[in-house]
């Protein structure tokens, strides 16, 4: 396929304007010379319909779920039911200015509310906020409310224990939110080490982050053991909450002893998230962490078990102004008769983590999905995920041996270690599969010795029909006979596609973020 600079040709406009009734107006007089660009850019020549058939055939070369499987594994690339756009398109939010007093936007508040209180039934957590961004970002959020809990206790701590299978997120936020890593093997089950973790704990680490079922796709069958391991030395558990999709309707993890939760409500909670976004990592705590959540959350007007406050802006009231606002308090009284929600502030808040409230539309989306799917159809999304991953598994693990060879949650992994005889690697059957027509699953995630390597982590979701998993399958099979057999076939995959093997780190080692002729 053409760049759009190559289809370029001298004089071809792509717009018409009205015969202009002004006379010629020099740019420099409306413009300020420091803005003014000195050199001509080279922008390419074309028309609206070359513009369009660029655009199009461009958009068709994408692969979404809306596409095919997508069977990346501990991304949860599950249907995106199509009404849900359609609501978080509704003028009423698309229209809602962050800036607008909350008087004005009563709905949107009563639904971030009501997500809460739905979110809160899910994982049996206390409290929840809707600020961060994405998954991550809820670790970043849920490792600083645990630094503020031993601060504020006047007994500092400086280790967070994480185990070698977890999602890089996890040590990567902990350290951002000054903790030092101590990792906590696995055993040859494949979750976490009893032993070892009980060595580790100590009273300078502020707790573990977990994820359950862990990133081998397996239920870790002794968080209780595990919590209480943390807490006896007052550490604080918290749950990675990316693999809930096994869980829902079944477990709640503030029933498993964490104390802190994230969940990643583009995943679990339905919303597109290819491309880095938008998502919300939407955490839960416990009473004893509340106050420390980052505002604005959203209370009831008659609540006040948090300071509340209105702000027009939507930032921080200031101590000052806080005082000024209790003398408004009958002003304050009278507005509380016309409006039900309003925005709080914890009193030993973190402080904030995202501009305004946080990505609105997934909370309108993810509220969507969880009213339309219910209580009892929550567990079903949990047990259908469950068996479509094990079916995958049990058809797959005669020819990619797994790196647990026993029942797998959400998600399963297996590897591509017995193919390194043929000089296949793992990455040559992910790139082959792309010539059947399939996006390839997570590959070398996770990653430790002895027993993960040359990983192949396939989560179905519940979405899919055993005919698509059959196909999937079936495409799965033919590589690995391709692999002993024509192993060439595999080394320079994909063959079918636009783009064939690229040099993945290339883009990032050497941009070109300009075009030259
Ligand atoms: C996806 C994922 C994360 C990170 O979530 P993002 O929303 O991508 O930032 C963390 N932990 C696990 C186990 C995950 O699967």
């Amino acid at each position: 396929m053409k760049l759009i600079y190559e289809k370029s040709v001298k004089g071809r406009v792509g717009y018409s304007l009205a015969k202009d009734n002004f006379g010629e107006i020099r740019l420099e007089e409306c413009i300020p010379s420091y803005a003014l660009s000195k050199e001509k850019k080279a922008l390419p020549e074309v028309s609206e319909v070359d513009v369009v058939r660029h655009f199009t055939a461009l958009a068709k070369m994408n692969y979404g779920i809306d596409t095919g499987f997508y069977p990346l594994g501990s991304c949860t690339m599950k249907y995106n039911p199509k009404i849900n756009e359609r609501l978080a398109s509704l003028d009423r939010f698309v229209y809602a200015h962050p800036l607008s007093d909350e008087r004005n936007v009563q709905g949107s508040l009563e639904i971030m509310y009501d997500l809460e209180q739905l979110l809160k039934e899910i994982t049996g957590m206390d409290r929840l906020t809707l600020s961060p961004a994405a998954g991550a970002h809820g670790e970043l959020t849920g490792t600083l409310i645990m630094r503020k809990y031993f601060e504020d206790l006047g007994r500092p701590r400086h280790k967070m224990i994480i185990p070698d299978s977890a999602h890089g997120t996890n040590p990567a936020s902990s350290a951002m939110a000054g903790f030092n890593i101590v990792e906590v093997k696995s055993n040859e089950n494949g979750t976490v080490d009893i032993e070892d973790l009980r060595r580790l704990m100590d009273e300078d680490t502020a707790g573990m982050m977990l994820t359950n079922p862990n990133t081998a796709g397996i239920f870790e069958e002794n968080v209780v053991e595990i919590a209480r391991i943390i807490h006896e030395k007052g550490g604080l558990l918290y749950y990675d909450g990316a693999n809930l999709n096994a869980l829902l309707g079944i477990v709640r993890p503030g029933d498993a002893g964490f104390d802190i939760v994230h969940l990643n409500l583009h995943k679990t909670f339905s919303t597109p998230h290819g491309a880095g976004g938008p998502g919300v990592g939407a955490v839960g705590v416990k009473k004893h962490l509340e106050e420390f959540l980052p505002g604005p959350l959203v209370g009831k007007c008659s609540n006040n078990l948090l300071k509340k406050s209105v702000d027009h802006k939507g930032l921080e009231p200031t101590p000052e102004k806080r005082d000024s606002q209790k003398n408004e308090s009958a002003e304050k009284e009278h507005d509380s008769q016309n409006s039900k929600y309003a925005f709080e502030y914890p009193t030993k808040s973190i402080g904030r983590v995202r501009a305004f409230y946080g990505n609105f539309s997934v909370l309108v989306k993810a509220y969507a999905w969880i009213l339309s799917i219910g209580r009892e159809q929550a567990r079903e999304v949990a047990e259908m995920s469950i068996i479509n991953a094990n079916y995958v598994m049990a058809r797959l693990k005669k020819y990619y041996r797994p790196a647990y060879d026993r029942f797998c949650m959400h998600e399963c992994v297996l590897t591509g270690r017995d193919y390194k005889g043929y000089g296949i690697k793992t990455l040559d059957i992910a790139k082959r599969l792309m010539d059947y027509g399939f996006h390839p699953p997570t590959i070398y995630f996770p990653h430790f010795e002895p027993y993960a390597q040359e990983t192949i982590m396939i989560e179905p979701t519940e979405s899919e029909s055993k005919e698509t998993l059959d196909e999937f399958i079936e495409a799965m099979i033919k590589i690995a006979e391709e692999a002993k057999k024509n192993p060439g076939l595999l080394k320079d995959a994909p063959h079918a596609t636009a783009v064939r093997r690229c040099n993945e780190a290339k883009a990032a080692l050497e941009p070109i973020l300009k075009y030259t002729k």
